[in-house]
Parts: structure tokens; sequence; C-alpha cells
């Protein structure tokens, strides 16, 4: 699950990280008292207004209605409440939105961190997350802060460090400074980017997060080091023990239709192809859309039903597979191990008549317990629906259906 920069960071300074301060705000009038709030608390009198959605490269990215950066700098209140209406309800476009981008509902109000002083302002990039591979956790961090760390890690891979935490034993002071030593901080910085490190594997860990990526790290020009941007991924399957953070999800940056079939427990991953389908089983499902592909066709989503599909989870899948207007046919197909074929079968008849005319062509391959049975049930139900026993059939099928 992902959150919120402004969520994020409350996260990590709840763990002792520093971060850029700023408060949040939904309308033109709260970011100017905001504005105004920082500036009595942190003595700031440039303001940073950072459209809150869940992609990176706002900085760079356009409103659409605006033509205004999703970040922006303001160097006096006067200007906070045109450039917050500049982007607040507008569609931000960023390389990571897509064309037709996000609407933007929150801002974040933040202190300027980038002031003049003793030394120039730097950026840092910082990342921790899982190494599968190594079963450990993998601190990431460059000198290349602030900018897109795919084109460093390809150019220049040299510049990524790598320093990886062993869970069971956790990270170990050296580590920290080994980071910092090689990033080339000297003196109050070196200790502050260890004090930082620290925390933030703290608040990893304490979080149950599966990534933090803080991209840039700054070193102000007082030498403090601190969090301007953070991206936080909760580990889903950790979320139990978390309420609080369970309840910062904001369904309003998920894709709808996911949203809408976790409600009824479906696994549900939505994507571009033009035939459903619906299956039992995660595997079967991997297989069903390599079996797509192999008709022709590009699956439109993967659709998990569980174990123990009914009549109830069969109508509920189509619900959700007929909202995607990509789909020119629908492919169930159902392994009848712990559940019969003849009732899944009753049960896609079911759900047919009760959801009624359905556009588009549905096959259904059953296999396994009474799959004859199921065939039959679906044959002679007088429905737009055909049957299929082998996967070759099934596939040819599909094939008709959308040619
Ligand atoms: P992203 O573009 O979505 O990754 O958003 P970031 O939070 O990383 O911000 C983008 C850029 O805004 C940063 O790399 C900085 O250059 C700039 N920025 C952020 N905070 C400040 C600030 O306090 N002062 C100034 N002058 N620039 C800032
Ligand atoms: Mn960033």
């Amino acid at each position: 699950m992902n959150i919120h920069e402004y969520q994020a960071k409350e996260l990590l300074k709840s763990y002792g990280v520093r971060i850029q301060e700023g408060i949040v705000a939904d309308s033109p009038e709260t970011a100017l008292k905001a504005a105004k709030k920082l500036n009595a608390e942190t003595g700031t009198s440039w303001y940073v207004l950072k459209a809150q959605i869940h992609a990176g490269g706002r900085g760079k990215g356009k409103v659409k209605e605006t033509g205004s950066n999703g970040v922006v700098l303001a160097k006096k209140l006067e200007e906070v409440t045109d450039k917050a209406k500049n982007i607040l309800g507008g569609t931000l476009v960023t390389i990571q939105t897509g064309e037709e981008g996000k609407k933007v509902n929150k801002i974040l109000v933040a202190e300027d961190v980038y002031y003049p002083g003793a030394s120039e302002p730097k950026e840092y990039y910082l990342s921790i997350l899982l190494d599968r591979a190594k079963g450990c956790n993998v601190i990431m961090a460059s000198t290349e802060g602030g900018m897109d760390i795919e084109e460093v890690a390809e150019k220049t891979p040299e510049k990524i460090i790598k320093e990886w935490v062993d869970p069971k034993v956790g990270l170990q002071g050296f580590q920290a400074r080994k980071v910092a030593f090689k990033l080339g901080l000297e003196g109050n910085a070196f200790k502050e980017m260890v004090k930082f490190i620290t925390a933030l594997y703290n608040a990893y860990i304490g979080s149950d997060a599966s990534q933090f990526e803080i991209n840039p790290v700054l070193k102000t020009s007082d030498d403090k080091i601190l969090a301007v941007d953070a991206k936080v991924n909760i580990d889903d399957n950790a979320l139990y023990r978390h309420k609080d953070l369970a309840e910062l999800r904001d369904l309003a940056e998920e894709d709808p239709l996911e949203v809408e079939a976790a409600k009824s427990d479906l696994n549900y991953v939505k994507l571009d192809g033009n035939v459903g389908c619906m299956v039992n089983g995660a595997g079967l499902a991997m297989a069903t859309m390599d079996m797509i592909k192999l008709s022709g066709g590009d699956p439109a989503n993967f659709l998990d039903v569980g174990g123990g599909a009914n009549a109830t989870t069969v109508e509920a899948g189509f619900r959700i597979i007929l909202q995607d207007p990509n789909v020119k046919a629908i492919l169930i197909n159902v392994f009848g191990g712990i559940v019969r074929c003849d009732r899944i079968a009753n049960g896609v008849v079911e759900a047919y008549k009760s959801i009624g005319d359905i556009p588009v062509p549905i096959i259904v391959r059953l296999q396994g317990t009474n799959a004859e049975e199921g065939a039959k049930i679906i044959d002679e139900s007088g429905l737009k629906v055909s049957s299929a026993i082998t996967l070759k059939e099934a596939a040819e099928k599909v094939r008709a259906a959308i040619s």
C-alpha cells in the first residue's frame, strides 16, 4: 500500500527522522493558513507547494488545466493562494502517471530548506527495500540525488552504494557510518547522516514497509540532513498489525475496479487487453493469461476468484469485468478440484440471469470433478455462453469471439 508524501513524512518524523516540515491543505484558503502557521513555527518566508498524488516526478510534471508544475516555490505569502489554486483540483501529469494524469485533492505546504548559508545545499538519494534474492534488506544511497535514479543506475552504476542488512541482526552502527562515509560526508553532516540512516531503518522495520525511497535527502547549507521527499510502501500483508497505517489508504488513488473487487474479496488486477478472464487459483490464472495471448488476444485483467467460487463470487467477478469497456469476450476457466464443475456452471448461469443481457460472448472452460455435467448445464442454458473442456478448445473459441 502506498501512502502520500505528507503521511510518509509524519511517519518518518515519529521515528526521529528529520524532515522538511510542512502542513497539508485541501483549499487555497487553508494553504495560506498553513503557510502563515509554518512561518510562525519555523521562521521560513519561502514556501514550497507540493501536489499530493501517488506518483513521483511532480516537480517536472505539469497540471493540465493551468500549466503549473506539481511542485512550486512561493517567495512570499501573497503568492501562496494563487499558486495553490493552480494546482488544487487540477490534473497533474508526470512521467509516472501516464497521459491521463492524476487529480490533485491535497497539497503539502512545506518550509523552504534550500536557503543559502555556509555551504551549498546538496541533494542525495537514499532508499531501503527488500532484496528477495539475498533475503536481506538493502540500503541504497547515491550522491546523485534529486535525479531519475533509474538513469543513474543504468549509466553510472558505480555511483550507487549498496549496504545489505541482515534482518536478524539489524542495522549495525558501522554500516550506517560506511554509507555516510561513502557519500563523502564529514564533520557534523556525517554525524547527522548516520543518525538519519539509523532512524530511517528503524522506521522501515517498525512500519513493516516494503520500500522507502527518499529522493532527495538534503544536506542543508548549515549541514542538517533531512528528507525533502518520501515515498513509502507498506507491506499489505502486515497492515493487520498497523491499524493506524491502514487508515492512511487513499482509495481515490487506486483503480476503482480494484477497490470494488477487494470489497468482494476478489483478487483482481486491471490490465489493458480485450479478453476478460475469471479463474480459480493464481497459478491457473497466469496460465490462462498465457493462453489468451496464444489465442491472439490480450488479457484485460487478472482475476482469481479463489478456491470456494460460488454464484455470488462469479456474479461479482462478472460485474467487475463488464465495467471495463475494452472487454470483447470473457473466458471463465475453472478447475473443479475443491469445487464441483456443475456447481460453478449453475453459478455462471445464475449470475448471468441476475445481471441480465451480457453484451459479450462468454466461454466457460470447466475441468475436473463433474466437468461433463457442468458443460451440459452451460450448453443447455439457452444463454450466450459456450462451454469448452480442453484448453485448446477454449483458446479457439476465444479467438473466434474476438476476431
Ligand atoms: P518529485 O518531483 O515528485 O520527486 O518531488 P520532490 O519532493 O522530490 O521535489 C522536487 C524538487 O523540488 C526537488 O528536487 C527540489 O529541487 C525542489 N524542492 C523541494 N523542496 C524545496 C525547497 O524547500 N526549496 C527549493 N528551492 N526547492 C525545493
Ligand atoms: Mn522526489
